[in-house]
């Protein structure tokens, strides 16, 4: 690697932590329906606006040992890893594309879906800032390849058959049109909504940048990432919930300690005696020594579990559910999975968080389209007279 090149990799990783840094503000904000642009920074404990100094991507919260300077509330390590995932990102698009319109396209692409995958999983939203606004920033990148290819030169028919931008534009419409046929049917069959707008939206933004062939690629990817995580994350988790239950039923401290980081621990009376975060996020749960019996109409399904496997679990049945469904009808939803298990101090409830939202496969499935969607092509449709251009 020549000099210059590493100095346009050092660019390439500066500039995604930069991006990264305008990420986090993106995942913050966009959900709670705030202005990204005003007003600047500011620590969301005291409110104190941050210094230029120390809002240096990594940089700062490495100095500052992630805390805020003024009240020293911490700054969660989340992000730290959307910038340095974003900054990784650019730099392999840089590596993979060298100084190109191509290499733009793979990186704001990537800084797009790890702020979509961010808001989804986190307040089950795509905003449409995010997905329209890189969906047009897609079609100017592909423009401007025609431009950089000297396509627009060519005669009429050539343009048609060799354009980027007429191939982005393909791209967006059968993304837009595919899912949004499948979004009607599932819910004319099912009576329910499957998918939202929000996902409908961004497979048109990764079609702007993959084209029409690459819209498919991406829902397989994105499919197949899906089956992947599921899959790993039931094993995981039957792992994980066979240790913990049996270091619980060690000692009544031990069941406390793992009801405390992995579930909720309910004494005979019904009293909450300990329980993790993923029980206390939801809305009117109980706190610790208050009884279950109390009427939270969002935990309804989970309480019903509790109330089931106690008996089962006197009975010396297991108990277990993997689907259920916590919805306050506004913006808390979980599906939570959960295990029942004896223990010296009363009744452990393991949980755990199972509904990933579709929006971060789609955007696994689009960046695996974009990178490997060529080879993928070639291997599927290598005979046809049709290449897909946008796909580097
Ligand atoms: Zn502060």
């Amino acid at each position: 690697m020549s000099a210059v090149e590493g100095v346009l990799l050092g660019l390439y990783f500066t500039t995604g932590a930069i991006v990264g840094s305008f990420a986090n503000v993106c995942i913050h904000r966009l959900p709670r329906g705030l202005s990204v642009v005003r007003p600047g920074s500011s620590c969301p404990s005291c409110g104190a606006p941050i210094a230029f100094f120390d809002n240096v991507p990594v940089v700062s919260w490495l100095l500052l040992r992630g805390r805020c300077r003024r009240c020293g509330a911490s700054i969660p390590v989340r992000y730290v890893l959307v910038e340095l995932l974003v900054a990784f990102l650019f730099l392999g698009a840089g590596f993979l594309y060298g100084p190109t319109f191509v290499a733009a396209s793979a990186a704001f692409l990537a800084a797009a879906s790890v702020i979509l995958a961010a808001t989804d999983l986190e307040a089950r939203t795509l905003p449409d800032e995010v997905t329209l606004g890189t969906l047009v920033l897609g079609l100017v990148l592909a423009a401007l390849r025609d431009r950089a290819a000297a396509v627009s030169d060519q005669g009429l028919v050539r343009f048609f058959a060799g354009s980027h931008l007429f191939e982005a534009v393909a791209g967006a419409l059968a993304g837009a049109l595919f899912l949004e046929g499948v979004r009607r049917v599932y819910k004319r069959l099912r009576g329910q909504e499957g998918m939202g707008e929000g996902d409908v939206k961004m497979l048109a933004m990764a079609g702007a940048f993959t084209g029409p062939a690459g819209v498919f690629l991406t829902l397989f990817f994105a499919s197949l990432a899906g089956t992947v995580v599921a899959g790993g994350a039931t094993l995981l988790r039957a792992l994980h919930w066979s240790l913990e239950a049996r270091r619980a039923r060690a000692s009544s401290s031990a069941a406390l300690a793992v009801a405390a980081r992995a579930g909720l621990l309910v004494a005979d009376d019904g009293r909450v005696l300990s329980a993790s975060a993923r029980f206390r996020e939801i809305p009117g749960a109980a706190a610790d020594g208050m009884r279950l019996t109390a009427d939270v109409p969002t935990a309804g399904r989970l309480l019903a579990f509790v109330r089931l496997a106690g008996t089962r679990v006197r009975r010396g049945e297991p108990a277990a559910h993997g689907r259920l469904a916590l919805d306050d009808g506004a913006d808390f939803f979980r599906v939570l999975a959960a295990r029942a298990e004896a223990t010296p101090a009363g009744l452990l409830v393991l949980l755990a968080r199972v509904d990933v939202p579709f929006g971060v496969f789609l955007a696994c499935g689009a960046l695996v389209a974009f990178v490997a969607g060529r080879s993928a092509w070639d291997a599927i449709a290598g005979g046809l007279p049709w290449v897909p251009r946008l796909l580097p």
